[in-house]
């Protein structure tokens, strides 16, 4: 999609630190991190402008993104727990929208959100 920062990323014309990548899914790390690990699992694809506009048809990639997930948790010893979060909307303080997830941790948290 035109103008889309995470298009440009997946395409190479902005650089990005890659963490992970299959065939469907790119892992990079994120610019302003906001937890010792955060990064940022976008399909390559810009199938929806956030989880609003999901359909149940990209539960396959919906469960890879989770799989890229757990295989950076694991990777970066976040044996104590880590977070998926993803953002709808401006009010939840959405500010691209390509649909993506932040995977953090690395923090000893002791409450919920
Ligand atoms: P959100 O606020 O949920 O839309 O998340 C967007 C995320 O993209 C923020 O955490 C930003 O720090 C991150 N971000 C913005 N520009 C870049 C970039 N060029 N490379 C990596 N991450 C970025
Ligand atoms: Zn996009």
């Amino acid at each position: 999609m035109d103008n889309c920062l995470f298009c440009k990323i997946v395409e190479g014309s902005i650089p990005s630190t890659v963490v992970a990548e299959t065939g469907r899914v790119l892992a990079f790390e994120d610019i302003n991190p906001a937890a010792p690990t955060h990064v940022l699992i976008v399909p390559k694809e810009h199938v929806a402008d956030s989880a609003a506009d999901l359909t149940p048809e990209r539960g396959d990639l919906i469960a890879e993104i989770i799989g890229v997930a757990q295989g950076i948790a694991r990777d970066r010893g976040l044996d104590d727990g880590w977070r998926l979060v993803t953002n709808v909307g401006p009010g939840a303080g959405q500010t691209v929208f390509h649909l993506h997830f932040h995977l953090m941790g690395g923090w000893n948290r002791t409450s919920g959100l």
